[in-house]
This record gives structure tokens, sequence and C-alpha cells, in this order.
């Protein structure tokens, strides 16, 4: 049975980026440390940083003193405001650079009079950080069939930007969807490049061979859409969390196997399930 891993499966530069940024400080840090939402969607990374005594918190009421890790996904900026008004309070800010551009994006765009429209999930920390940096009016969707369902106005000026994790074929209709739509869209491509990498990547691996892995989390919203992806390519395509979700039926009659992982997924757990499938091969 030959294994093949994608070559962009694991940790992208925003997740690696916040982990070494608590990693390197969590000792000077004011304690007690917590995090607003999961630093990384991902149980294992989460369970490593709750031993090292983070806490999770989902409300910034819970973080009166100490310091609040603001995760990968950025928050809203009218939240930050609050969080640094706390005199006992502060504040480690681990937003990935690539989210801290999409918020000056929709804040100079809202600034020319434009009502934003965000292709993304509306519940995702990452969406509803873009949309506090939009302001007032914006409008998020999830679908083709959502663009279509949004009450937009003929004479208004709109700008259009996605969650960075999101389908880059799906945005691509999208676009061009909206651009036929509305008389003044400014259209951003806001997906990260390594999602659309990771995509491109997961479908010639998914059609290489004859079972596919997807290694991560459940929550993460970039592993879920890699696993749709492969789905679609390879019917014979399981999401596993850890390689405690391998299962030996899965392989019997299959001699090759395609592997990837999610932006949030860490190098110790696809270690873990190459050396399951080796032994398995074995
Ligand atoms: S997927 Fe891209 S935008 Fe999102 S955290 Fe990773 S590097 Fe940053």
């Amino acid at each position: 049975m030959k294994v093949e891993l994608a070559k962009y499966a694991g940790f992208c530069f925003g997740v690696r980026r916040a982990l070494k940024m608590v990693e390197n400080n969590l000792d000077s840090l004011k304690k007690p440390v917590k995090m607003y939402g999961a630093l990384v969607h991902n149980e294992e990374v989460v369970r490593v940083l709750q031993d090292k005594g983070i806490e999770i918190v989902n409300n910034i009421d819970q973080a009166q003193k100490g310091t609040l890790i603001i995760t990968a996904h950025g928050t809203s900026p009218y939240i930050k405001k609050e969080l640094e008004k706390r005199e006992n309070l502060d504040i480690l800010d681990t937003t990935c650079p690539r989210i801290a551009h999409i918020h000056n994006i929709v804040s100079g765009l809202r600034n020319k009079g434009r009502t934003i429209l965000i292709y993304g999930d509306r519940h995702h920390q990452e969406v509803r950080g873009i949309q506090g940096a939009a302001g007032k009016g914006t409008k998020i969707f999830s679908s083709l069939d959502g663009l279509n369902k949004l009450n937009l106005l003929k004479n208004e000026k709109y700008g259009l930007v996605a969650q960075t994790t999101q389908n880059q074929e799906k945005f691509k209709k999208i676009k061009e969807v909206a651009r036929k739509k509305i008389k003044d869209i400014k259209v951003c491509d806001t997906i990260c490049n390594t999602t659309s990498w990771r995509q491109q990547e997961v479908r010639k691996i998914a059609n290489n061979n004859d079972i596919m892995l997807v290694i991560g989390s459940h929550s993460s919203a970039n592993t879920t859409r890699l696993y749709q992806i492969s789905k679609k390519e390879n019917p014979e395509t399981y999401f596993i969390q850890t390689y405690k979700g391998i299962k030996k039926s899965w392989f019997f009659g299959k001699y090759k196997v395609g592997v990837t992982a999610g932006a949030s997924t860490p190098d110790w757990v696809i270690q873990d399930v190459i050396d399951a499938l080796t032994k398995l091969n074995k």
C-alpha cells in the first residue's frame, strides 16, 4: 500500500504563528491566561494549551484580569477596544495578518460608502470579526442561493469579500453572479492562498488514490471543506480526528492511500496517522 501525503497538510502560517506567539510568551504573560475561543480549531491542540493552564472563554465578561489571547481568527475591533479599556487585563493579539488585512479592506470600502457582503459562515469567529470591521448593514451569506436571496438595493454600492477558508470554486461562481447582479461592486478575493493550494492539491490527490484520509477536527471549517472536496472527487474519503479513527476494513483491496490535513491539524497528529498506516501495511 502506497501512502501519498499532501505537501500542504497541517498548520498554515497563521496558526503556526499564533501558537508560537503563545508558547514563546507564556511564562511572562500576566496570569490567569485565557483564550477568547479556541486558539486553533483542533481538540488535540486545545488540550495541550489547557494542560499549560490556558482556559477557553466564550464571553469577554469572563476576562477581567490577567491576559486574554485573541485567536488567529481575529475579533471585532469593537470587542478589542472594549478589552483594551480593562485596566487589569493584557491582550495577546495573535490575529493572522491576512485576516487583519481583510479588516482593513472592509473598513476602507465602508469608508468609501460601500455596503459589505461577506461570503462565509456567520457563526465563525473570523466572519464575526470581519463583520465587526465592516460595520452596520453588512450582509453575510454562505451559498449562491444565499446571495440570490439577499435584499440588495439598486443604487447602493457594494464590496464583496470571502472568509479566508471558503471554497475557491464556489467563490468564483459567486463573484461572477455578483458582478452581473450588482451595478457597482468592488470584489476582493480574500480566500487565503494556503486554502486555495490545499483545495487544488486535495482534488489531485483524491483522484490519484484509491482511498483518502482527511485529518482534523469537525470544528475546523477548512478541514471540513477539504473533506467535502475530497469526497466529491473520491467517495472513499474518510474524515478522522486522529489515528484512532482509522478502520482496517477501509483498506481491503486498496493499494494507494492519499492523506491530507486541515490548517489547524498539528504535525504530531499527522505523523501518528502515517505511523498507523505503516503498521497496517506490515
Ligand atoms: S488559513 Fe490563511 S488566513 Fe487563515 S489563519 Fe491560516 S494563513 Fe491565516
